[in-house]
């Protein structure tokens, strides 16, 4: 009989939009992984709490991927910060939920909170529960932004659990399973490291530069500098917008070509951050060369990285960095910052640039001479498809069923053991 796994993302659904609110890379690996996995015969139920009433109880994707609302709490105002309030109630549902759609092999569960609520059903059910952190709060923590706000104590407790708890951890690199042994004090054993990947039919050169530009309406003869990704201090935008402002002042014959877009929503619930950016664009005076564009849909954020001549990443920790792959395998180099998972990411001076630290004067330096080397660029660009081709879903949803099997086994042998 074909494997069902019961995966697990409480906080945000994976019909939200990415790029805004609580949706992000969590949301795309979940679906490409889940339809991946369905594509090689397994049955993937995605559980996630009702928060709008625009969907029926169960959304089939069609091709054995299906999401099934969890109706726990008030539909709308539950923000993440409230959520842990309802982690016993969504455990009793989830579990109630999986009981009514038969047997599930394995859960998966995605980010802390929806470890927390699957802690307690895997054990009741007897069933192996493998999870994803996404991102850690310690990690975070240890690389703020300035006046960027720590993660609670209680959610460095809850992943604490949900890491003592897990049968196995699935991390996105190697510095993400070595966080989560030197930060949470993982077994080694049970960290297993699967890289996330990129859709590689739909992030592609398209028709070219050109007609990207004009699908979005943009100068051809642009020198364009991209951001993509929910606005908040972490992910460093304020960081782009700084050097743009060093870069104009210390080479002003730039300033007529250059074009600095900023594509994505609020982050969470905080909305001023998306305000405070627009206000710091015009103190700085760079409000003709910054441009604020809202979440994109797949297909025209493809051309916003096709159209671009750089895309930047300039966040302070990533467990990986979906963007910067994304833009790549359109075939636009990235720079980005050396943390975390972005290292895996991109290939330094071979499909980008990476920049130690945060300092916009580094950053301005960096992008300026890359927009002054077109022939540089093009090898970049070269380097970036090279690189992006490495990382498709395929085999993300591959390691990760690998890692399944292997706990199943174990569990099975477990439990002859015992009997
Ligand atoms: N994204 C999107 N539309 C946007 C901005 C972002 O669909 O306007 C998607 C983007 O394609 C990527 C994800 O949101 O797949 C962001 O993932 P990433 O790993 O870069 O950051 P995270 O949100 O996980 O911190």
């Amino acid at each position: 009989m074909n494997r069902r796994v019961a995966t697990l993302m409480v906080h945000t659904s994976p019909l939200d939009q990415a790029g805004t609110g609580d949706a992000g890379g969590m949301n795309i690996y979940v679906c490409e992984s889940a339809a991946q996995m369905a594509a090689q015969g397994i049955q993937v139920d995605i559980f996630t709490r009702r928060a709008n009433n625009d969907y029926p109880d169960i959304v089939d994707l069609g091709n054995g991927v299906r999401v099934l609302h969890l109706n726990v709490g008030p539909v709308h105002g539950v923000t993440k910060e409230k959520l842990p309030a309802l982690i016993p109630d969504l455990s009793a549902a989830f579990k109630a939920a999986m009981m009514c759609q038969g047997s599930y092999d394995i859960i998966h569960s995605h980010y802390w909170i929806s470890g927390k609520v699957a802690m307690p059903v895997a054990k009741e059910l007897g069933i192996p529960l493998a999870h994803t952190m996404h991102t850690m709060a310690r990690v975070k923590n240890l690389a703020l932004a300035e006046g960027e706000t720590p993660e609670p104590m209680i959610r460095v407790q809850g992943e604490s659990q949900v890491v003592a708890a897990a049968d196995a951890l699935i991390a996105n690199t190697d510095a993400e399973a070595a966080s989560l042994v030197s930060l949470y004090e993982a077994c080694p054993d049970n960290v297993s490291v699967v890289s996330p990947g990129v859709n590689l039919e739909m992030f592609t050169t398209g028709a070219g530069k050109n007609i990207a530009r004009k699908n979005l309406d943009l100068p051809l003869d642009a020198l364009l500098v991209t951001f993509v990704g929910r606005i908040q201090p972490h992910k460093g935008p304020e960081v782009l917008i700084r050097a743009v402002a060093e870069m104009v002042s210390h080479s002003p014959a730039l300033r007529s070509k250059l074009v600095t877009l900023i594509v994505g929503g609020a982050s969470g619930a905080n909305t001023s951050e998306v305000d405070r950016m627009k206000e710091l664009v015009n103190w700085l005076g760079i409000s003709d060369v910054v441009r604020f564009a809202p979440p994109a849909q797949r297909q025209e954020l493809a051309d916003y990285y096709r159209a671009s001549d750089l895309v930047c990443v300039p966040s302070y920790s990533e467990s990986f960095g979906l963007v910067a792959l994304e833009a790549q395998a359109c075939g636009t180099p990235v720079v980005a910052s050396a943390v975390g998972g972005l290292r895996t990411a991109v290939a330094d001076g071979i499909s980008g640039v990476l920049v130690d630290g945060h300092d916009p004067r580094a950053w301005s330096s960096v992008i300026a001479r890359l927009l002054q080397e077109p022939q540089r660029r093009i090898l970049l660009s070269m380097g970036a498809l090279e690189h992006a081709s490495h990382f498709g879903w395929a085999a993300t949803s591959r390691g990760t069923l690998d890692i399944y099997d292997r706990v199943l086994s174990i569990n099975e042998a477990a439990k002859k053991s015992i009997g």
